[in-house]
């Protein structure tokens, strides 16, 4: 089991870390560089010289979530089995932690905390593989609205819980930098399903977690 673990952690890392197969790096190079010179940078400049690749390798980085379709493959080797008799499969299970991203429509970042809660039906998974979950979609394009449903649907996926409840905050640059400018772009997503939709009880007592841990 231990050793399983620690395969797949490795490649699950130099999935996310290395640069697909399928992408051309040295294309995306020559388009990058002719972006910035249709913007009239000074490409002589000693600052911008090797600034396309550094480009090309940071986007495929930060897209690297389209290598990683099956998610459920990764994580079903952490699932721990529970028994509905078994008090700790029947309590709010709550993880947190914070994410990064591009949005999709200004390939600009947006980031901020994630606060995520199941109710378990008979599996449970083990806490740090919730914020790798999150890590596979972040590197993707996408709106907030969609990093939340997406990881809710991959977590309802490998867990088929009672219930999950995912709540992201966001700052998005593509609102601080350009157009309105607005400092205080602060973005919720709130996505309720199972029992915290049809349990007030339960969604309350997320949301009052949310309220005390989630920063805004
Ligand atoms: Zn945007």
């Amino acid at each position: 089991m231990k050793a399983t673990e620690e395969l797949l952690l490795r490649d699950d890392n130099a999935i996310l870390a290395g640069p697909r197969p399928s992408v051309d790096r040295d294309q995306l190079m020559l388009h990058l560089r002719e972006a910035l010179r249709l913007l009239h940078v000074d490409m002589e400049d000693e600052n911008l010289i090797d600034t396309p690749r550094r480009w090309a390798d940071s986007l495929i980085t930060m897209t690297s979530g389209y290598d990683f379709t099956d998610v459920k493959k990764l994580t079903t080797v952490f699932k721990q089995a529970c028994s509905a008799a078994d008090a700790s499969c029947q309590n709010l299970v709550v993880i947190g932690g914070t994410y990064k991203t591009l949005c999709a429509h200004h390939i600009l970042p947006f980031f901020g905390q994630f606060i995520i809660g199941y109710i378990p039906e008979k599996q449970i998974i083990g806490a740090s593989k919730i914020p790798r979950i999150v890590e596979v979609h972040m590197r993707r394009l996408q709106s907030q609205e969609h990093l939340a449903h997406d990881v809710a649907d991959t977590i309802q996926k490998i867990l088929e819980p009672q219930g999950i409840a995912v709540w992201m905050g966001g700052l998005h640059m593509c609102m601080v930098m350009r157009g309105v400018e607005q400092e205080s772009s602060f973005m919720e997503t709130n996505v309720l399903r199972g029992n915290f939709l049809s349990d007030e009880r339960t969604r309350q007592e997320f949301m009052s977690i949310v309220n005390r841990k989630g920063s805004r």
